[in-house]
């Protein structure tokens, strides 16, 4: 299923190159789109698959919407569409995935178009699936075009690679990039902005990302001044929250930490604050374990932020 949003600006002249050669029959019969997350290769990738199945565009329009190719590509029914994922349930596409994937390539097409082979997350296969793919890289079908995209390219083997013509899809004006951002998110703050400029996509996720560490931030306030339980307000702290709270309480730290040297703290502060450094990287080590409870040691890091901000803000 193709479900992107529309291509922005940063990318329609790439789209309008690799669009015109669609037309004039010199696409490559294996694309490989590449370049950071949140530059839009997704994006680029569903606008061409569109631009292969619409009946009704210009050499370098994008799809029209409406025709009947549109039509079945919007109901995820298009019969010439070979999408490769992995697995329900599996990080890494696997040999069996990459085997029925080119046996659909091989497939006579029903449309005069022929069969497109999408693969958006090509750096997830594994050893084996990849030298699966090489076969079929090595003998294309000749009616059929394969469009990977990899955000790390490193991660495929080079002969991959090499059978791939590359397309570095990346932001190359950041002030057409700023100028999206500043639209679509205007409550971003113009840090956050500068930072996103090359990755504009991942500002969704940074924002939201932003809001949590707030909402992270104004609890631990709270706690180190006393005004809250640390066992309730852990108790309280939304299951989306959890992963970051490790994060936040370090940089947390370190601002404390500031305040306290500013203010001469004393031996028995400091010895406070190394404690809490060390109860911190313990809990951040821990939570990279696979079976770690984050709410309970959400509960445990903010028990130990309480006593410390109990014992300072008592000197
Ligand atoms: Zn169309």
């Amino acid at each position: 299923m193709l479900e992107h949003g529309p291509l922005p600006g940063w990318q329609t002249k790439r789209f309008q190159r690799l669009s015109a050669r669609l037309s004039a029959g010199t696409f490559p019969s294996a694309l490989l789109l590449t370049g950071s997350e949140g530059v839009g290769k997704r994006r680029l990738g569903d606008a061409l698959v569109r631009a292969v199945y619409c009946e009704q565009r210009g050499d370098s329009d994008p799809a029209c919407g409406q025709c009947g190719g549109c039509r079945q590509l919007a109901a995820g029914s298009h019969p010439d569409l070979v999408i490769c994922e992995p697995e329900e349930g599996k990080q890494s596409i696997t040999v069996d995935v990459i085997r029925e994937f080119s046996r659909k390539l091989y497939l006579t097409p029903q449309t005069a178009a022929g069969r497109v082979g999408y693969m958006p997350r090509a750096d997830l296969m594994n050893v084996n699936a990849a030298n699966a793919l090489l076969k079929t890289l090595e003998e294309p079908p000749s009616t059929a075009h394969l469009i990977l995209i990899a955000d790390r390219p490193a991660h495929l083997p080079a002969t991959i690679r090499s059978r791939c013509e590359q397309v570095r899809a990346v932001v190359e004006s950041p002030d057409e990039a700023e100028a999206w951002l500043e639209e679509q998110f205007p409550d971003l703050s113009p840090a956050l902005r500068q930072r996103l400029v090359m990755q504009p996509l991942l500002a969704e996720s940074a924002q939201r990302h932003a809001q949590q560490e707030s909402e992270i931030r104004r609890q631990l306030d709270m706690v180190w001044s006393q005004q809250r339980d640390p066992v309730l307000a852990a108790g309280e702290l939304d299951d989306e929250l959890l992963p970051r709270v490790g994060r936040v309480i370090h940089s947390c730290i370190a601002d404390q930490f500031r305040l306290q040297m500013k203010q001469g703290a004393s031996t028995r502060g400091r010895l406070a604050m190394q404690r809490l450094v060390d109860a911190n990287a313990a809990a951040l080590h821990l939570s990279q374990t696979s079976q770690a409870n984050l709410r309970l040691l959400a509960e445990t890091q903010l028990i130990e932020w309480a006593r410390t901000g109990r014992l300072l803000t008592q000197n």
